[in-house]
């Protein structure tokens, strides 16, 4: 992505090229034309708001460096083979079609300037367009965090977007296909060696699904090596693995992984990741994929809005999801800090949908001349995690749920909230198929791996 960002003078009426959806120019006397709304970021609280604007009597306009929407929490299955790409995501145009109000721009927001309400987007093929708005929702997301070690970044993907988890599929499988072409031993342990860094949920489930590719998928498939000799190592710098989950459940997910063969070092942080491995509290583990689960950190775009943030750079918004001070302009999903009952809104799907929803209803309310909606609140339906085949854990309230049923559960809200029919049929057969023959439909590496990766 790129990181020139800007803030915007106000551009003048001859610089602004006319385009759909800002025919009028942004001196006009705001009562005298129709609202013009910009989301910035299709993901899940942009496309909440959107649709939460459906029927009102504005023009909207999404704004989103990508063409499609990806469900973020079935990532890990791309990156390890068992979906495709196409299977998780969804073009964002898509809902363009049923909503009359909506236009959609493949661009990515490099620009705003706040006082005279405009954005700059930087669109393939154009250059930069200009976007007037009069109300404003930044709904742009995180990207992954080394924490002050971006040099990390070139040995260790993160995960976030379909091509990093390409990237990741193309390294695990590329590393088998070495680790069998080798004669060093060293490098066929190195090759297969995996260390993923952090253990929260994306790491306990990426984790879980490599070690099942090694012991059930590839089982069979290589003469020169047995892929259930793979070592992986689930490293965490804090003193348990599953953080935002309860200590018995993250204990249970704990053996249920030891269960799957993974290594878990906790209270062990990693000084250094290259070309050969990881340092991790002083020791080298040797390995060619080292996978980033650690952390995440707002899209550089929120600098922009000057205000206040928490730690992790997140805006801190009002009661109404604005940014402090500024009523038409909105903060909503990972990119906000918000606090609801004494308790930080964790950054989860549900929160970004709540959110985006609340905000486009705020706007529809406030155009139909009714009173403001009361503050947000975050209604928390749970939160779960998978571990491999056949054991998930939930946390909902004092509920707390392991195990088969629990797995059962967690697969059919998943697919329920895929973002299409069309992706919920397609996942359920995968998912069938590869249950009942431990096969995986997606074991491509589009370019031929190159020794020494
Ligand atoms: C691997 C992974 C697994 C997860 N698993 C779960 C889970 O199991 N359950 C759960 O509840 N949550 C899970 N999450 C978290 C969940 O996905 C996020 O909380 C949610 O996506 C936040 O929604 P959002 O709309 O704020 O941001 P996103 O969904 O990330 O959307 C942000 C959008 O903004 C766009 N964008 C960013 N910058 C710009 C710009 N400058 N210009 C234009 N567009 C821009 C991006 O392209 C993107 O489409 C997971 C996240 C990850 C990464």
């Amino acid at each position: 992505m790129s990181e020139t960002l800007q803030v915007t003078r106000r551009p003048t009426a001859e610089s602004v090229e006319p385009h759909v959806g800002e025919t009028m120019p942004p001196t006009a006397a705001p009562s005298a034309r129709r609202k013009r709304i910009v989301i910035v970021g299709g993901g899940f609280a942009g496309i909440a708001a959107a649709r939460a604007l459906k029927r009102c009597d504005a023009d909207v306009t999404l704004i989103d460096r990508r063409n499609h929407t990806i469900f973020q929490p079935l990532l890990y299955q791309v990156a390890t083979a068992v979906l495709a790409p196409s299977e998780i995501a969804a073009p964002i145009r898509q809902l363009a079609l049923k909503q009359k109000n909506l236009n959609v721009i493949l661009g990515e927001v490099t620009g705003l300037d706040l006082e005279t309400r405009w954005v700059d987007a930087s669109c393939p093929g154009i250059g930069i367009r200009k976007f007037p708005f009069d109300y404003l929702l930044v709904a742009t997301g995180t990207r992954p965090s080394y924490y002050g070690h971006d040099e990390f970044a070139e040995y260790a993907p993160g995960l976030k977007s379909l091509s990093d988890a390409e990237t990741i599929r193309t390294k695990i499988l590329s590393a088998y296909e070495l680790a069998d072409e080798t004669d060093d031993e060293n490098e066929r342990v190195r090759q297969m060696t995996f260390v993923l860094v952090g253990a929260g949920a994306t790491g306990v489930e990426l984790a879980a699904s490599i070690a099942h590719l090694a012991t059930v998928t590839l089982r069979g498939q290589f003469r020169r090596i047995d892929p259930a000799k793979t070592s992986i190592f689930l490293v965490e710098g804090g003193k348990r693995i599953l953080p935002t989950f309860a200590e018995s459940l993250a204990n249970k997910a704990a053996r249920w992984l030891e269960k799957l063969g993974i290594k878990i070092l906790t209270g062990v942080k990693v000084e250094k990741v290259d070309a050969n491995g990881v340092v991790a509290n002083g020791t080298r583990i040797p390995s060619a994929t080292v996978l980033w689960t650690a952390g995440v950190a707002p899209s550089p775009l929120v600098k922009l809005l000057g205000a206040k943030s928490d730690r992790a750079g997140r805006i801190s918004v009002g009661p109404s999801m604005n940014v402090p001070g500024i009523p038409n302009v909105f903060v909503v999903g990972d990119a906000s800090s918000v606090v609801h009952d004494g308790r930080p809104v964790p950054g989860v799907a549900q929160a970004a949908i709540q959110q985006g929803r609340y905000v486009g209803r705020l706007i529809a309310r406030e155009l139909r001349g009714h009173q403001p909606k009361r503050p947000f609140r975050y209604f928390d339906k749970g939160n779960m995690a998978v571990v491999g085949k056949n054991f998930a854990i939930l946390e909902s309230g004092r509920l707390r749920m392991s195990g088969i049923i629990t797995w059962f559960v967690w697969a059919v809200l998943h697919v329920m909230s895929l973002p299409q029919a069309e992706n919920k049929w397609r996942v359920r057969i995968q998912w069938i198929w590869s249950y009942f023959t431990g096969q995986r439909s997606s074991r491509l590496i589009p370019e031929p791996p190159r020794a020494g990766n």
